[in-house]
């Protein structure tokens, strides 16, 4: 029998629970995620479309689909906060690992994507100085 994990969005709204049962854990560096996420990457879990339970919020859920792809930018409506979706073929159910409170066991396969496409910028990661907090 296989865990559940709780996820919700940064205010709380919007809750939700998976099981712990992913095929696939994809950082992806294409353009369309460095502007949903604002980052570098996406973190993002891949599973089966039906595992998912919706605990509330579901009624706050904006969406925005990205043309020609199959992904979309799914959002609480109240904070903006990323959430699990379905993608355009209904194949998967698509989950930002940072939706999560705590770390899957059953990731899948790590793989990193549309690498060709990351930030110059990130290449640059490996020797920067780090801090516990922001920096005095
Ligand atoms: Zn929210
Ligand atoms: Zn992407």
């Amino acid at each position: 029998m296989t865990n559940k994990i709780k996820g919700s969005c940064l205010c709380g709204a919007v809750t939700f629970k998976i099981r712990d049962d992913f095929q696939a854990f994809n950082f992806c560096h294409c353009e369309q995620c460095h502007k949903t996420t604002g980052a570098a990457y996406a973190a993002n879990l891949k599973t089966a479309p039906g595992n998912i339970e919706w605990l509330s919020g579901k009624e706050l859920i904006k969406q925005y689909d990205v043309p020609g792809r199959e992904i979309r930018t799914v959002f609480c409506s109240n904070c903006g906060c990323n959430v699990p979706y379905v993608n355009h073929s209904r194949t998967w159910l698509i989950v930002p690992a940072g939706s999560l409170e705590t770390a899957p066991k059953n990731t899948g396969q790590k793989q990193i994507i549309f690498w060709p496409e990351r930030h110059e910028w990130f290449d640059h990661m490996g020797g920067i100085e780090k801090f516990d907090g922001f920096r005095e």
